[in-house]
């Protein structure tokens, strides 16, 4: 078995995948499981100086990296190169860590007690097809630096870059079996990280529905289990902001990788005083974007990563009613063009459901309660944004809105050094940050009688 890899530029078929079977998949984790006997016992330096030669092999091949990302995924080639740079800087940043996984020592009556964070052994990750480098380098980066060996299943239609990152581990000195990648379908491969008992912890990202299944499967052997899951961010504008400027940036926040992201700020509230301003200037800022090849340098946004995708998209554009719509190629290849809706009921489809492409909806409100209030009405809690002068009101609303990553007078969301995950249905646990190395570790206690 196979998979035929697409470009989503053209439509046409560039390169066949082999698929990783199920004994294959359990032959990878048991060598996996071997490497890990001695990785765990690397001095902590010597782990941390490969981490750093990885790092440093990543930013020599950033540019490859990239072109496989353009062509596999259909991302631009700003993005692309950004995205390689992600895994770098994230490889960079977890070096420091297995010198520094300290534990405690804890005063304690007639002895001695003390904490180690003990690495947990084979971990899985498993990365869908919307960011294929970034989210494979934020789970095996921190889990490698505490000790564990990864075991990587990249989504079956963007395997590409992944597969190169484990070439380069090997470049770079890791031993064998450290980083492992095995492209197939996660029926099959990411499957077994959920049965497998070697693999003790795994790290999902993608759909809630999928995530579910994980969080269940994984509950049979009480498996550590990280989930990542949708999303439906909310970006709160309120009247005394700069409009102008939080128009500008409204696109870019839910259009970038063609609305392909769990962040996307899918949903924008308006306050009522600003609305028709905010939504004459949106038009402006749609209609100017270049939704063109992504392998050229001016292009703001590419394709959608597949037909599949392209088309589930379109059944939403179709069902709602449309305010305005940018342009895009009408040839071959996966093209949506970035399209607006007015929402007026938060019943709506295209205000409730996470669509996952360049479609966005907007409504006004009229004070501040009533912001947070509809900014929570959804089961998912991921990211979001606040635009407003107020600084009270800015810690007020980013206190109020149940979700993991808010960003005022900005639209950021994941930064390597900073925790990352959802409320709700939006995931479990927390990527990311200064903590992420123990999240791959299990805290043991020691106590020693005086
Ligand atoms: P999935 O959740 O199906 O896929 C994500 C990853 O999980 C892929 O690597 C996939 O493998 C794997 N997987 C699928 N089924 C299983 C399983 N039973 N056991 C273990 N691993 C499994 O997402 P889709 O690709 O189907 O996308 C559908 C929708 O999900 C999108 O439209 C979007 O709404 C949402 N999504 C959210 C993402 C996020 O970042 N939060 C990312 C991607 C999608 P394979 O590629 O072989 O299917």
């Amino acid at each position: 078995m196979a998979t035929t890899l697409v470009n989503p530029t053209t439509g046409a078929a560039f390169r066949e995948v082999p698929h990783t079977s199920a004994e294959e998949t359990d032959r990878a984790i048991e060598a996996a499981h071997e490497a890990f006997l001695s990785w765990r016992s690397v001095a902590p330096g010597e782990r941390a100086r490969l981490l750093r030669a990885f790092a440093a092999v990543v930013d020599a091949h950033i540019e490859g990296l990239a072109q496989l990302e353009v062509e596999n995924s259909g991302h631009t080639i700003g993005n692309a190169r950004w995205e390689a740079g992600n895994v770098r800087d994230c490889l960079n940043y977890y070096s420091a860590a297995p010198e520094r996984l300290f534990g405690r020592q804890i005063p304690v009556p007639g002895g001695i007690d003390v904490t180690f964070h003990e690495p947990l052994g084979v971990v899985g990750v498993i990365v869908p097809w919307n960011f294929p480098m970034p989210i494979a380098g934020w789970g095996f980066a921190p889990a490698l630096a505490a000790g564990n060996c990864v075991v990587l299943k990249p989504a079956e239609i963007t395997p590409l870059t992944a597969i190169r990152l484990g070439e380069l581990a090997l470049e770079a000195g890791l031993p064998a079996g450290v980083l492992t990648v095995l492209p197939g379908k996660g029926s099959v491969v990411g499957q077994r990280f959920v049965e497998h008992p070697l693999v003790r912890k795994v790290c999902f990202t993608g759909s809630t529905e999928v995530g579910k299944q994980i969080m269940a499967g994984c509950a049979d052997q009480v498996k550590r289990v990280t989930l990542e899951l949708g999303g439906k961010s909310a970006n709160i504008i309120f009247a005394d902001t700069d409009i102008a400027g939080a128009a500008a940036s409204a696109p870019g926040a839910v259009f970038d990788n063609s609305g392909q992201d769990c962040c996307a700020r899918s949903r924008i509230l308006v306050q009522r005083p600003a609305y028709d301003e905010f939504v004459g200037r949106l038009e402006e800022a749609v209609k100017a974007m270049r939704v063109a090849d992504p392998a050229a340098a001016s292009t703001d946004m590419g394709p959608m990563v597949s037909a599949g995708q392209r088309d589930s998209v379109q059944g939403f554009i179709e069902r709602a009613s449309v305010a305005f719509a940018g342009s895009c190629p009408d040839g071959d290849g996966f093209w949506l063009p970035p399209t607006v809706v007015e929402s007026r009921s938060t019943d709506e489809e295209v205000w409730r459901a996470e669509v996952f492409g360049p479609l966005v909806a907007v409504m006004a409100f009229d004070d501040e309660d009533e912001a947070i209030a509809l900014a929570n009405d959804t089961e998912y809690g991921l990211s979001g944004s606040i635009f407003t002068n107020d600084l009270g009101r800015a810690l007020r609303v980013a206190r109020g809105v149940e979700s993991g990553n808010l960003s005022v007078n900005s639209h950021s969301s994941v930064r390597y050094w900073t925790p990352f995950g959802g409320y709700k249905q939006s995931g479990l646990g927390r990527e990311l940050g200064p903590d992420a190395p123990n999240a791959f570790t299990e805290e043991k206690n020691v106590f020693i009688a005086h």
